[in-house]
């Protein structure tokens, strides 16, 4: 399948993947941020990204969006750009699309405030919000895309969930729709390391079209397999049989 728009544009930036090599001839303003951000820890990057002034969005966000959640847990969740309210307050997934992600989270065990092997991290592929919520241009996408890289090596986390068509088809590389990508783990590699990630619809998307929030809970169920399968499942986690978890 060709690779295009701004799902190439990140796959260049990360470095991730088979194109590699091919980046290496001519290092790109992408790479360039991503060789500065390459040795900051969580609290150099958050300032690094506060800070940044790479793209456009710089001009008209309010403040940046770096992330929300333990910077040690094991469950990642990505997701597109910062909408009014998460520039008004810093933080992401918050307002109504933000209540609907905190059900999900906390139906299948997890949440932004818990710890161990309940914790997420949850992120965006822009810092930045597009102005009037518009889709991110492929030179946005690029720009930020070093913090993003860092921030899932830093966390190294055993699983990633990505949500919406946006930061799908970027993180994945690819035009394929959500529909046909759901249903089974994928992987990206960063580094030497590799990462599964699980496809599932956006909460904004959701809110919209109520029928689709069973599919979401497929996903959610089928991450939490993948985790299982991957991680021991000591009876207290949120995978335990007598958990009881049930849809949001
Ligand atoms: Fe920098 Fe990313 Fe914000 Fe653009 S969206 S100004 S690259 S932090």
């Amino acid at each position: 399948m060709a690779v295009t728009g701004s799902g190439a544009t990140l796959w260049h930036a990360l470095g991730m993947g088979p194109l590699w090599r091919e980046r290496a001839a001519a290092p790109s303003p992408a790479r360039s941020g991503m060789q500065a951000t390459a040795q900051l820890d969580w609290d150099g990057l958050e300032q690094a990204v506060a800070a940044c002034t790479a793209c456009v969005l710089c001009r008209t966000r309010t403040q940046t969006v770096f992330g929300v959640g333990s910077r040690n847990a094991t469950w990642m969740f990505i997701g597109e750009a910062p909408g009014a309210e998460e520039d008004a307050r810093g933080e992401p997934f918050v307002g109504q699309a933000g209540r609907l992600l905190d059900n999900m989270l906390a139906a299948a065990g997890l949440g932004r405030e818990c710890t161990g092997e309940k914790a997420v991290y949850i992120a965006n592929v822009l810092k930045c919000r597009p102005p009037g919520n518009r889709n991110p241009e492929a030179a946005e996408v690029a720009a930020c895309a070093p913090f993003l890289q860092r921030q899932i090596e830093l966390l190294q986390p055993r699983i990633i969930v990505v949500m919406g068509r946006f930061a799908t088809q970027a993180l994945l590389v690819t035009d394929a729709s959500i529909a046909s990508l759901r249903g089974r783990v994928h992987e990206i590699s960063i580094g030497a390391r590799r990462y599964p990630v699980v496809v599932t619809y956006h909460p904004a998307y959701l809110l919209r079209n109520l029928a689709d929030k069973s599919k979401s809970w497929d996903d959610m169920c089928l991450a939490r397999a993948c985790y299982a399968r991957l991680v021991p499942t000591p009876a207290d986690t949120p995978f335990s049989a007598s958990s009881g978890t049930t849809p949001p």
